[in-house]
């Protein structure tokens, strides 16, 4: 077990993820490279009292650590069984690489915006992505899972076990999750990119793609964002200082082009790459930013989007806004409101769409991100129905974090499996108990 304290060369490197806004400084870092590696570091942070947290990428990360850190960043092992359409992974693989795997063998997995997030972290937060609304959660298409508990062992578990049920969605009050076998889909192609509006036609493009997308089959996931770029000379001339609307589609057949017609017709568009594509370049979609930075993130699902939504959202993150969030409005349904064949914990399925608001962290701070974002949210309010927990990003207290995330009886479940689990509190309390 490679072991770094600080002060040691390498721990620094070790301890850095693409989260930049929380700060950690563990008593330790453990650069695991086996579930064996996994198990000892367990058992280590137990004989010295440590708390233990994971990290793969850090692209989620809540809250720092002061206790001993499991970075998983060299487990990256991925196999393909193309004959029964599943992947296994280890702890550290990132989408990218089930992406290109699984690609070889026209197979998709049910990977998000990001082919840079990890997949552990992603799944068991439930993980909607890009082909959500025509096959539902990743979490729902997961095989088995292998965990290391409180007690340092190392358990497979699969559809029937409490503790099966409590990882999808539950993330990592219960254990360490070394690898992970779900199912990938017969997707070998689609038809995905994004049409960039100039600010002057923000409202209308909403409204736009507000009707658009009702009328969605299930083999279309859109969103919607609300991007103000700064004017800085490294971005693209045509979203250079603007504030932008930007429609995103990833959609499942082969009429794509009639398809957003609709949208093509709205207003003149800034930047159009909607495209067939191989499902493999499906991280170009949104095309994040890949560089490490500091953000702050929070959502809400909700059971509408009425006009006085869509005003309080151009009041509170379009142009003109004072400290404006980029937002994403992401049209739920389909699949994603149907029951999944395995039981998981049962987040809000009537939700129409989920409003997500991520600000990177300036000059003002956390405290000015957080004030513009409780404006937002607040204004949502009555039409909110609660909060998925893979889109709250920044530091956050435990109690935070779970905030909407579960129901109360998937609560009450989730404070018993922790007190059979992890007694001890090994494993930090957020998010899934920490509001019970
Ligand atoms: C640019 C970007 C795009 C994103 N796009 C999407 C998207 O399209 N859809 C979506 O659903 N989400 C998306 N997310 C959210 C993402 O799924 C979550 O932030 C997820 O938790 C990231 O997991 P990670 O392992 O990469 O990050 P990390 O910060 O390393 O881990 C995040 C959390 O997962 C836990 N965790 C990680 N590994 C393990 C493990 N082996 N065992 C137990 N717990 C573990 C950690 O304890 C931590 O709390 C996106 C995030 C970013 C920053």
């Amino acid at each position: 077990m490679n072991i770094l304290r600080p002060g040691q060369d390498g721990y620094t490197e070790e301890v850095a993820g693409f989260q930049t806004a929380v700060p950690s400084s563990p008593a330790a870092v453990v650069a695991a490279e086996s579930a064996e590696d996994v198990g000892a570091a367990v058992r280590y942070a137990a004989t010295h009292g440590l708390r233990v947290a994971v990290q793969a990428t850090g692209h989620g990360l809540t809250d720092g650590t002061d206790g001993l850190l499991i970075s998983t960043r060299r487990m990256a092992g991925v196999e393909i069984d193309a004959a029964a359409r599943t992947a296994r992974v280890e702890a550290g693989v990132r989408w990218g690489a089930v992406l290109e795997a699984a690609g070889q063998h026209g197979l998709a997995p049910l990977s998000g915006s990001s082919p840079d997030v990890g997949v552990v972290g992603y799944t068991l937060s439930g993980g909607f992505g890009l082909m959500a609304r025509r096959y539902g959660r990743a979490a729902d298409h997961v095989r088995a899972l292998d965990v290391v508990t409180a007690d340092g062992d190392l358990r497979r578990v699969e559809p029937g076990s409490d503790l099966f049920w409590a990882l999808r969605g539950g993330r990592d009050s219960f254990g360490v999750v070394t690898a992970i076998e779900f199912a990938l889909m017969p997707v070998r192609d689609l038809y995905g990119g994004s049409l960039t509006f100039d600010s002057a036609d923000v409202p209308t493009v909403l409204r736009a793609w507000r009707t658009w997308s009702a009328a969605a089959p299930d083999a279309l996931t859109t969103s919607l964002a609300m991007i103000p770029y700064p004017d800085l000379p490294m971005l693209p001339e045509p979203l250079r200082g603007r504030h932008v609307a930007q429609v995103r589609v990833a959609y499942l057949g082969e009429d794509g082009d009639d398809l957003v017609a609709p949208l093509r017709a709205a207003a003149p568009a800034l930047l159009d790459t909607l495209r067939p594509m191989p499902f493999t370049e499906s991280g170009s979609i949104a095309a994040e930013p890949r560089q490490p930075h500091g953000y702050h993130g929070t959502n809400a699902t909700v059971s509408q989007l009425n006009d006085a939504m869509l005003d309080a959202l151009l009041e509170h993150a379009g142009p003109g806004a004072a400290t404006p969030p980029v937002l994403i409005v992401d049209r739920l349904g389909g699949a994603l409101a149907r029951p999944p064949q395995t039981p998981g914990i049962d987040w809000d399925r009537s939700a129409e769409f989920v409003v997500r608001a991520l600000s990177v962290i300036g000059e003002d701070g956390v405290a000015a991100v957080r004030r513009a974002h409780a404006k937002l949210f607040g204004a949502l309010a009555p039409w909110t129905t609660g909060r998925l927990l893979p889109f709250v990003y920044g530091e956050h207290a435990p109690e935070e974090v779970a905030e909407g995330v579960f129901p109360a009886r998937d609560l009450e479940r989730l404070a018993r499996l922790k007190t059979a689990y992890d007694p001890r509190d090994t494993f930090r309390p957020a998010p899934a108990v920490a509001t019970h």
